[in-house]
């Protein structure tokens, strides 16, 4: 009998999918600049250049769209692509006569140019209703509406410095640091239905999931199900995913937050976290109009008052944060607070969390 042959799986060697010019020059570049917006251009110490291409794209893509992109790689460019964490796709050449044909058929597209240097780059966005089982929101839709009203920033360099942008459609998984994000945000204790909870949950795992111990075993109508503290629950989701009739989502109470100053990199500064700046914002499908107008007050006030080279956390670091609401002209709540001392006693409670 032949031997069965081990299949390997995990991520494959990327070199192989590289463009020629970047394979052969891997590690050995030597300088690079921007000769316009969306372009970048590459010089190697051994004398190779390469001019990339930067284009938006909706990263939850069709087939059609797909091979569209694919003819686009072939006709126009030298049939190599990558995507950015973005969902910007990316085109290289080796040759600067190739750019320009490139930008009109993208652009001709629907695909804009831009998304480098100090732009609003694409807005990073979780997978929402079409891939994920949990979402409250869509935040792919949320993007495309906020998206389509920032074009104009995403194909220039006129921000004080790079924009990310990030939505997320719950508030416990995926998701990210960014200067300005829209977050799910859950303002009701989730209802139980507790005929389901026998057959569909492991009861002991939804009670280690909750981050305040608020669930407890409990027997309901001689059935075992669950029970929530209503007073320690802090609406977060997080028993939703282990068990579905824990449920959460609520047309009218899942409503989004905006939070502003996160950083990934360590480019200028160290990274930093979000802190939410607006919440209780209606979940407002298929435009979200309020939450759009609130990322536009915020992202433009910042590009009026920040100082060059100034991201949106060093701004409001330099101005503080009661200049910050003054200046967008929000609203300072209670629940934008996030150090109150009676949190420790909270997260004490916990059999996870101690302080
Ligand atoms: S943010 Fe939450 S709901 Fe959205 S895709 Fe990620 S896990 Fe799913
Ligand atoms: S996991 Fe979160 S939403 Fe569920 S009961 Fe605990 S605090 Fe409330």
């Amino acid at each position: 009998m032949a031997m069965r042959t081990p299949i390997e799986s995990g991520v494959p060697d990327n070199k192989q999918y590289l463009h020629p010019a970047l394979a052969k020059n891997y590690g050995n570049w030597k300088w690079h600049d921007r000769p316009r917006p969306g372009v970048l251009h590459h010089v190697s110490h051994s004398g190779d250049e390469v001019w990339t291409v930067r284009a938006g794209t909706q990263r939850q893509m069709d087939v059609y769209t797909i091979r569209k992109l694919c003819d686009i790689a072939d006709t126009y460019a030298e049939g190599h692509v990558r995507f950015t964490i973005r969902s910007n796709i990316e085109f290289m050449v080796s040759d600067p006569a190739k750019v320009d044909p490139l930008i009109g058929a993208l652009t001709e597209s629907g695909f804009p140019v831009g998304g480098t240097g100090n732009s609003v780059s694409m807005i990073a966005h979780t997978q929402g209703w079409l891939h994920c089982d949990i979402p409250g929101t869509d935040a792919s839709g949320a993007v495309k509406a906020l998206m389509d009203d920032l074009h104009s920033e995403f194909i220039r360099e006129d921000m004080p410095n790079r924009v990310h942008l990030s939505t997320s459609c719950c508030e416990i998984n995926c998701g990210g640091q960014a200067d300005i994000a829209i977050i799910l945000q859950h303002t009701k204790p989730p209802k139980i239905n507790h005929d389901l909870v026998a057959n569909v949950c492991e009861r002991p795992a939804v009670v280690a999931r909750c981050p305040v111990a608020a669930i407890r075993p409990a027997l309901v109508n001689g059935k075992p199900s669950l029970e929530v503290d209503e007073k320690k629950c802090i609406c977060c989701g997080a028993c939703y995913p282990p068990c579905p009739p824990m449920q959460i989502n609520d047309p009218e109470h899942s409503k989004l937050a905006i939070w502003v100053g996160g950083k990934n990199s360590n480019a200028r500064g160290k990274p930093t976290f979000m802190k939410m700046v607006a919440s209780g914002l209606p979940n407002n499908p298929p435009r979200w109009p309020e939450v759009s107008a609130m990322v536009k007050k915020i992202l433009y006030t910042y590009k009026e008052d920040a100082r060059s080279w100034e991201r949106l956390s060093d701004w409001v670091e330099r101005i503080g944060w009661p200049r910050f609401f003054e200046k967008c002209d929000l609203p300072f709540t209670k629940y934008l607070i996030d150090d109150w001392r009676g949190s420790r006693a909270n997260l004490n409670a916990s059999t996870h969390i101690r302080f």
